[in-house]
């Protein structure tokens, strides 16, 4: 068996001397995350000459952490890799050839406003411009989410367009993420949902649970619960020190009332970019109940160059990670390529 994350167990150190844990609602607690990068080097005793290197970045895409997340941050170490996803460094302003505002040419595949549409059977909604934190890598950090905005009298029009004969049968609620919208909101929406016979299945993706695990809270229980359709949560956790027990009670109080938990994982040079962190953070989805599914390729948005791995260790980080791990803790690697029918996987 794979030793657990050293990371994660200092972490969890760390976290008897953080504050105790807040008794603010969800809603507070997102109105009080850290938005500054000022804060956020204070709070982590990290030096402020990183603040220069870190406001430019901040500009163009400000910095949101809940402070929870950021108490599974090491004081002290600039090179924390949940510290790396929220931290803006000098490098996001190179300008790299390859890299674009719109990596997956989102634009070409709205389907009508709010609404993309890039694989048979699905269509993906953009639910919200709102999250939870701001990871430096996003690929929609550049997105357009003004053009599309949609009152709730909207999204019953553009759930309207979609065929009815079977043409898509899965919605993905996306954004932004999901999970940012309020229960009554949520609960709208997926109602609608329910009153289209042609979808059987609807997925959820988000960091929600890891970002704020408090969301998961009976309210998001119940609505999620007797749906028509079966519902899919992804979570996107990228390194196992980010599912601390926390976490993993509220994945707990998920698991009845969804059909299935995965996981995808973005590849991070500097986060995750070795085997024994994978590993690592497979085993710990697999002791939270979350299945290891994916492991994307960075897709080349601007401003995000610095994490990406290149192509020439794929294959030996990939046959180190399949010695250390059971198949079925194995994610799929995967890039996303504009145009493709589904993702393409790399030594499929
Ligand atoms: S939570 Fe998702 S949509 Fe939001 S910034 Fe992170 S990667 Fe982008």
């Amino acid at each position: 068996m794979i030793a657990r994350n050293p990371v994660a167990v200092e972490v969890c150190d760390a976290k008897l001397d953080a504050q105790s844990a807040p008794s603010l609602s969800w809603n507070q607690q997102i109105a009080d995350m850290i938005k500054s990068p000022q804060e956020l080097l204070s709070l982590l005793e990290l030096p402020e000459a990183l603040l220069q290197d870190a406001l430019p970045g901040h500009a163009q895409f400000p910095v949101r952490a809940t402070r929870d997340y950021v108490r599974r941050m090491k004081k002290g170490d600039p090179s924390d890799p949940l510290l790396l996803q929220v931290l803006p460094l000098h490098l996001e302003q190179q300008e790299m050839i390859g890299y674009s505002a719109d990596p997956l040419s989102e634009a070409d595949y709205t389907a009508s406003k709010g609404i993309l549409q890039k694989y048979h059977g699905r269509a993906l909604l953009i639910t919200t411009s709102a999250c939870a934190i701001h990871c430096r890598y996003c690929f929609r950090r550049h997105f357009p989410y003004s053009e599309h905005r949609q009152s709730r009298a909207q999204w019953k029009e553009a759930l309207a367009t979609l065929p009815g004969d079977g043409g898509v049968s899965e919605i993905i609620l996306s954004g932004g993420d999901p999970l940012m919208l309020n229960n009554p909101v949520l609960d709208e929406l997926l109602t609608l949902i329910a009153e289209l016979p042609q979808i059987s299945k609807v997925r959820l993706h988000t960091r929600l649970p890891i970002m704020l695990p408090d969301r998961i809270d009976q309210g998001l229980l119940d609505l999620l619960s007797n749906r028509p359709f079966k519902t899919i949560m992804v979570i996107h956790a990228n390194h196992g020190a980010e599912l601390d027990a926390s976490v993993e009670k509220a994945l707990a109080r998920l698991r009845p009332v969804v059909h299935m938990m995965l996981n995808q994982t973005v590849l991070l040079k500097g986060v995750n970019d070795d085997s024994s962190t994978l590993a690592a953070l497979s085993e710990r989805l697999f002791e939270c109940g979350v299945t290891p599914y994916y492991l994307h390729q960075l897709d080349k948005v601007q401003g995000a160059a610095h994490f990406d791995c290149g192509d020439e260790r794929l294959s030996s980080l990939m046959q180190a990670l399949r010695a250390k791990l059971p198949g079925y803790l194995v994610p799929r690697l995967v890039r996303e390529i504009p145009g493709a029918p589904s993702k393409t996987p790399i030594f499929a």
